[in-house]
């Protein structure tokens, strides 16, 4: 491992002016991906800076009835607050699907969302790999990659992102605070992480040196209703294959209003707009759940090893939205 830097930030503006615009640093969270890549090598970073300590460890209800949250609390933290099981329960479940309680305990939100992708040739740093090594190639084109996406890669890169708690933010329309040397903003989860054309290396939309200080989730009724669920090649500790996040509003048979949003299918948590267009107004039913999961998955282009993905999320779709639906006219 090379040698760093190790620095500790005591408030906001000093964990940017610590970055700096030096391309080399790196925020750390709870480390729980970033340590295990620089152990490999695929990271070296040659000053880390400390985030935990800031104070953007809390949870609050946002005036207008939607949630913040810190960038620092803990997953574990995130997935056990009664606002997030109450008003946001498929946040919760797909928070505590994920990893393991110890490393949950680790983990942190703005962490979660800017962990790297569980590509094999990616982690390898003698393999060749576009996102690792930009023009070096993509072996997982023609190798592994029946965990790769079906939709919205490119010829460039394939991967997928290996979020579940992304999966949720995504369906519920979170917004993501930041803090650079130049002031705050924020970016819509829908606009924070780019498009993998041929540059699958930049994968979020945030500047050069942004501190990631929280996510906002909007008040949203529906989200009330809602499930994750996260399909796994063994029962725990696993990455998904394949994960629906979906809220549902039935009243007299019909869908009102509906969100979701898939995981493990794209190089981003990917919010399934053409199929809530299908949904919305329509029976609660499982032919139009299914004609919904149709929608959205016209646009797969799979591999040739993992066609299984687009048929695991067509019924991953119909049988989420049924459980929903069944609990709705109950
Ligand atoms: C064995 C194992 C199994 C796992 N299983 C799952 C799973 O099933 N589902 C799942 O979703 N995840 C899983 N994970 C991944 C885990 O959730 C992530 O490692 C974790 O969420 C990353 O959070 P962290 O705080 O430790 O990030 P770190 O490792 O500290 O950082 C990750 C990246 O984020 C950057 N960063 C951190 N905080 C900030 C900030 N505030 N602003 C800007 N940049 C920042 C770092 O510079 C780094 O690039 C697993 C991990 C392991 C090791
Ligand atoms: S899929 Fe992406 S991360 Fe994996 S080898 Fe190809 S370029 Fe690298």
């Amino acid at each position: 491992m090379r040698e760093f830097d190790y620095r500790r930030a005591d408030d906001v503006s000093g964990a940017v002016a610590l970055l700096g615009a030096d391309p080399d640093a790196r925020y750390l969270g709870g480390g729980t991906n970033l340590v295990d890549l620089m152990k490999t090598g695929v990271e070296r970073p040659a000053r880390l800076v400390d985030v935990r300590t800031l104070p953007l460890d809390r949870i609050e209800p946002a005036d207008d009835g939607g949630l913040r949250i810190g960038a620092t609390v803990t997953n574990s933290d995130l997935a056990a607050h009664p606002l997030v099981r109450d008003r946001y329960p498929a946040l919760a479940q797909a928070v505590l699907a994920g990893a393991s309680g110890q490393l949950r305990n680790m983990a942190t939100v703005g962490g979660n969302l800017l962990q790297r992708t569980r590509c094999g040739y990616f982690t390898d740093v003698t393999r060749p790999c576009n996102k690792r090594v930009p023009g070096s190639g993509c072996p997982a084109l023609t190798g592994e990659h029946h965990n790769h996406a079906v939709l919205g890669a490119s010829d460039h890169c394939v991967a997928v992102h290996p979020s579940d708690m992304g999966v949720a933010l995504a369906a519920f329309d979170a917004v993501v605070s930041y803090e650079t040397a130049d002031g705050p903003g924020e970016l819509a989860l829908a606009d924070f992480y780019l498009p993998v054309g041929d540059t699958p290396h930049r994968e979020t939309a945030l500047p050069p040196g942004a501190l990631v200080t929280g996510v906002t989730l909007p008040p949203l009724p529906v989200a009330a209703r809602s499930r994750y669920r996260k399909v796994r090649e063994r029962a725990s500790y696993a990455f998904a294959i394949g994960s629906v996040a979906a809220a549902l509003d039935v009243s007299d048979g019909v869908v009102r209003d509906a969100r979701l949003a898939f995981g493990a299918v794209a190089s981003r948590p990917w919010r399934a707009r053409a199929a809530e267009r299908v949904l919305t107004g329509a029976p609660a039913t499982a032919e139009y759940f299914a004609a919904a999961a149709d929608a959205e998955l016209a646009a797969a282009r799979p591999l040739p090893d993992n066609g299984y993905k687009v048929t695991l999320m067509r019924n991953l779709v119909v049988a989420v939205l049924s459980e929903l639906a069944e609990e709705a006219a109950r």
